[in-house]
């Protein structure tokens, strides 16, 4: 299959690429990995008019610490994620996310910036994006805003990215030492998105959970945040009582798309599955358990 005819655009710098896209209105679209756009293209799913292809520009690209937080362009690929020494030392729930994310050759071309900003709930990124408490700076014609994770995702291929603007940089406050983590991905085989799968930051203090967030991929519209079941364990022991509410609740706010992954009841049992596998991984990672 052939996608619709595009021009094509490849822009040396942010300035310039902010400037195409203003200038070209909302039938341009940009261009990162083209993992995700390329077959919705093929498919005629998309139409654009004009491509601006963000490949040329260095300043997009980097995994950088800032104060307490890291700074991730945009442009960079899952491949250089999972193999950033400082993402390991720091962030390390970023580098196991990024293991289960399709296959070598997706990696190795695939963005953070365009995982994010394409806003398909199978994606992995929303929801270790929302786990970690992540901001999203976002440059368009009329200038830069930072917005949080939490509210970015609004549905199915929907974004608070306004047409015209570009995603620029993922900034991730680094979890306190001590904080377990964990990634828990189901799925059918190498290269596939999930059946379901939950993020989790764990600390524990005196043997009780103290500060915990439990996201969900692939479990409705949007990544979910798991608010009931992070509320539910606050302090109290992580024991089986613990997990199972846990696992209980993260299920009640599941409205997952059955497909040839499952349908609905087993989706929602495996979101369950996931948060409590997630919970015990991260625990064990706390040193504490
Ligand atoms: C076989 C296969 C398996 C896959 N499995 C998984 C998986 O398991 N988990 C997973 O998370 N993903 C998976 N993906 C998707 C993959 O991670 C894509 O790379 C990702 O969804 C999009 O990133 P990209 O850089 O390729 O973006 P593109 O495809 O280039 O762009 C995607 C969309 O985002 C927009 N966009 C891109 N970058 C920006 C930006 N900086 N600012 C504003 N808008 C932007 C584009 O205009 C487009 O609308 C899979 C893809 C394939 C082909």
């Amino acid at each position: 299959m052939f996608p619709a005819g595009f021009d094509y655009h490849a822009p040396n710098s942010l300035a310039e690429a902010v400037q195409l896209m203003g200038n070209l209105g909302p039938d341009a679209k940009v261009l990162a990995g083209g993992h995700s756009l390329l077959p919705m293209m093929k498919l005629r799913f998309a139409q654009p008019s004009h491509l601006v292809d963000l490949r040329r520009i260095a300043e997009l690209r980097g995994i950088r610490q800032v104060g307490d937080e890291i700074h991730i362009g945009a442009m960079t690929t899952e491949h250089e994620l999972l193999h950033s020494p400082l993402l390991a030392d720091k962030v390390p729930l970023l580098v196991e996310g990024a293991g289960w994310i399709a296959d070598p050759q997706v990696r190795y071309k695939g963005t953070i910036g365009g995982d994010i900003s394409h806003g398909d709930p199978g994606n992995d990124h929303p929801a270790l994006m929302l786990a970690l408490d992540a901001s999203f700076v976002l440059r368009g014609a009329q200038g830069e805003r930072t917005v949080k994770a939490d509210g970015f995702f609004l549905g199915v291929y929907s974004t608070q990215l306004e047409p015209g603007e570009i995603l620029t940089q993922v900034r991730v406050p680094i979890p306190a030492p001590g904080t377990g983590w964990s990634y828990q991905k189901l799925k059918r085989k190498t290269g596939d998105f999930a059946t379901a799968a939950a993020a989790v930051l764990l600390q524990m203090k005196g043997g009780n959970v103290a500060t915990v967030s439990i996201a969900l991929t692939n479990a409705g519209p949007t990544a979910l945040k798991a608010s009931g079941a992070e509320a539910s364990l606050l302090g109290k022991p992580l024991d089986e009582a613990a997990l199972d509410e846990a696992a209980r609740q993260a299920m009640a706010i599941c409205e997952p798309t059955p497909d040839l992954r499952g349908d609905v009841a087993y989706k929602v049992a495996m979101a369950g599955e996931m948060t409590r596998r997630a919970l015990q991984a991260a625990h064990a990672r706390t040193g504490q358990a």
